[in-house]
């Protein structure tokens, strides 16, 4: 079955991969010094700091802030009475 093969390519060499994630590690390895900016949510690299930072803004935009108040319902110590007894011995 082929037809969709290749469907990703380095803007750089030309080489051709069958998904981003192939063709964003061949960037980095291949084209590191062309690439320098990567991406820290994904493997996207990018020539240019300003679409970096883009990208990312993207990326944060995307994952909306998630983080409930912690509802901790523990608290309060189950009490002990220490109870001391006391013995008079009579002779
Ligand atoms: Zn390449
Ligand atoms: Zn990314």
């Amino acid at each position: 079955m082929e037809g969709m093969r290749g469907a990703w390519g380095c803007p750089e060499c030309g080489a051709r991969f069958d998904d981003p994630t192939t063709r964003d590690n061949h960037m980095r390895s291949a084209h590191r010094s062309i690439y320098p900016h990567w991406c820290s949510f994904c493997l996207c690299s990018y020539k240019h700091r300003d679409q970096l930072e883009r990208h990312e803004r993207w990326h944060r935009l995307k994952r909306q802030p998630d983080d409930p108040p912690a509802k901790d319902g523990k608290g309060g110590g189950a009490g002990g009475k220490a109870g001391s007894s006391s013995g008079t011995l009579e002779t």
